[in-house]
């Protein structure tokens, strides 16, 4: 799969040092500008490289579409609390009735009884659902997650997003992007 895009768009996929994606969610992804600017920091390594190249009259190099981290950074357990990964979390799914379709976010405890926007309050809801839960309790609504709203780890999330390909994905990145948890349970 090769998308045709302009080269302002190329973006090098970065990897930890042990070649995992340094995130996942967002995918760890540099403008081809600052992937260069690490070359030549010697910060990191050329795993992959596009068919474009940028050119001066001093240099040529292909622009780099996968670059590891020289020096291992602990990667974060819990990803940031963002709307995608909220409907990641919920797979994309009402939590009321599992509809895929006008989904919006639904404070299960509403915000008018004090409830928080936090990974433990915020579900995905399709639209009718969220007009009919409006802001009453979950009681008052007669109206249950189908699971209770949790922070979700980084695997969590990966496990879902496999379900849920982004939209752009340079195929030189599938071997770093998916190997990794084809080997584990
Ligand atoms: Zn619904």
């Amino acid at each position: 799969m090769t998308i045709a895009v302009s080269p302002q768009a190329l973006p090098a996929l970065v990897l930890n040092a042990d070649y995992r994606p340094l995130s996942y969610y967002p995918l760890s992804l540099w403008s081809w500008q600052d992937a260069i600017k690490a070359v030549f920091l010697d910060r990191v390594n050329i795993i992959a490289e596009y068919e474009h190249s940028v050119s001066s009259p001093s240099f040529s190099m292909r622009l780099p579409s996968v670059v590891s981290l020289k020096t291992y950074v602990q990667p974060t357990r819990h990803p940031a609390f963002t709307r995608f990964n909220v409907f990641l979390r919920d797979r994309f799914e009402c939590q009321y009735c599992g509809s895929r379709d006008e989904l919006t976010f639904d404070h299960v405890i509403p915000r008018a009884h004090g409830g928080q926007t936090t990974w433990e309050n915020v579900v995905a809801a399709c639209s009718p659902c969220n007009l009919r839960k409006g802001s009453k309790l979950p009681k008052q609504a007669g109206m249950f997650p189908s699971q209770r709203p949790y922070p979700p780890t980084v695997q969590d999330l990966h496990n879902n997003g496999r379900l849920f390909p982004p939209n752009y994905l340079h195929e030189s990145w599938m071997d770093y992007l998916y190997w990794d948890t084809e080997l584990q349970p």
